[in-house]
């Protein structure tokens, strides 16, 4: 069996998971991790694996089959993936949902010309939420679909609250409201505002001497990040946001309540959660399992800019389709 060469663009939370879920199937490998940093900086998870310049990626072009860019959403990704779809077959997990279609456009000129193929927006939101949303939408036309994230820490948000004036440390919880997902589980198809749908938990550590009264009015207030949300703000010393706050839990559900039948009175629900301990890892995971796939369709030649949406579900698994068909239909 020839193993997928997989390249790490960007050592981060969801470099070290992409390296750590390598580990886990058999048909992949570890062909070099790339920083922006000095490579000499960068320790890796794996003894004997190779850290280089991204400017040497180049010289690399035909040791790869599959470079996953592991690069934040905000600023690296919509530079990087169009870069690096020049030179590689890649993957990304860019999360800006508004700014898909124009990501799509640039990664899909890029891959395209050279002749290569890219997947974007993978990993669960978008990814594997997106994909539930189309079958479940496209299953019940007469419903409607609904959301909820969490509990599960929110990076943008956290570094919001560690922007403001008194607060040493601090973290963000995203929580679902149980009551408005009781609501949409009723059938009821219930109209939920912003507020009406998630929490936000904010838990500070604050400089010593400082107003807390103000940190927590200016958290709750911040435009764009709290002032639509009931937020709640819990001060607590370092010692315990070390020992209750180190992970990167995450989760949610998509869910969608439709109706059919003659006179459509038939209540259908479709419910898809994911409870993870380790967003980047999970995440990570989905990544390596679509690096399969796309080894698979860029075989078949399929060259540009794909989402989840165009990927065969077979082509996720080891198994063949006879193993498949046997085992899991
Ligand atoms: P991160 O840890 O902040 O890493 C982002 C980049 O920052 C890395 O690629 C790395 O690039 C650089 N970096 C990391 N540690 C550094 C350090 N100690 N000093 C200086 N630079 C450092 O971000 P992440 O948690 O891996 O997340 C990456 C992206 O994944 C997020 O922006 C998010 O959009 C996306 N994501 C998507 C989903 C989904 O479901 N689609 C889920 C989770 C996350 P260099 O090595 O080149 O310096």
């Amino acid at each position: 069996m020839e193993k997928v060469r997989i390249g790490i663009s960007g050592y981060g939370n969801l470099g070290r998971g992409v390296e750590l879920a390598i580990r886990q199937n058999d048909d992949m490998e570890l062909a070099g991790i790339f920083t922006r940093r000095d490579p000499s900086t960068v320790k890796p998870l794996t003894a004997g694996a190779k850290v280089y310049s991204i400017a040497d990626a180049e010289k690399m072009a035909n040791d790869i089959d599959v470079m996953i860019i592991c690069g934040g959403s905000a600023t690296d990704l919509p530079k990087q993936t169009p870069e690096m779809a020049k030179l590689f077959n890649v993957i990304d997990s860019f999360d800006t949902h508004k700014r898909i279609p124009e990501h799509f456009a640039n990664v899909d000129k890029a891959a395209k010309e050279s002749g290569h193929l890219a997947f974007i927006s993978l990993g669960w939101d978008p990814g594997l939420f997106s994909l539930n949303r189309l079958y479940a939408e496209s299953i019940l036309p007469n419903g409607k679909s609904y959301t909820f994230w969490g509990k599960g820490v929110s990076q943008g948000h956290s570094d919001a609250i560690r922007r403001v004036e008194g607060v040493k440390r601090g973290i963000q919880y995203t929580v679902p409201i149980e009551s408005a997902m009781e609501a949409v589980r009723s059938g009821s198809q219930p109209e939920l505002t912003t507020r009406q749908k998630h929490l936000r938990e904010c838990w500070v550590v604050p400089e010593e001497g400082a107003d807390l009264a103000k940190i927590e009015n200016d958290i709750k207030t911040m435009k764009n990040y709290f002032d639509e949300y009931d937020t709640t703000v819990n001060f607590i010393t370092e010692e315990e946001f070390d020992a209750k706050h180190n992970k990167m839990p995450h989760g949610g559900f998509v869910m969608r309540s439709g109706l059919t039948g003659d006179g459509e009175k038939t209540h259908q629900m479709i419910e898809y959660s994911l409870k993870l301990e380790s967003n980047p890892e999970f995440t990570a995971s989905v990544l390596i399992c679509f690096a399969r796939a796309l080894a698979r369709m860029k075989a078949e030649g399929a060259t540009g800019c794909k989402t989840a949406f165009d990927v065969p579900p077979a082509y996720l698994s080891k198994l063949s389709g006879e193993e498949l068909r046997a085992s899991m239909l």
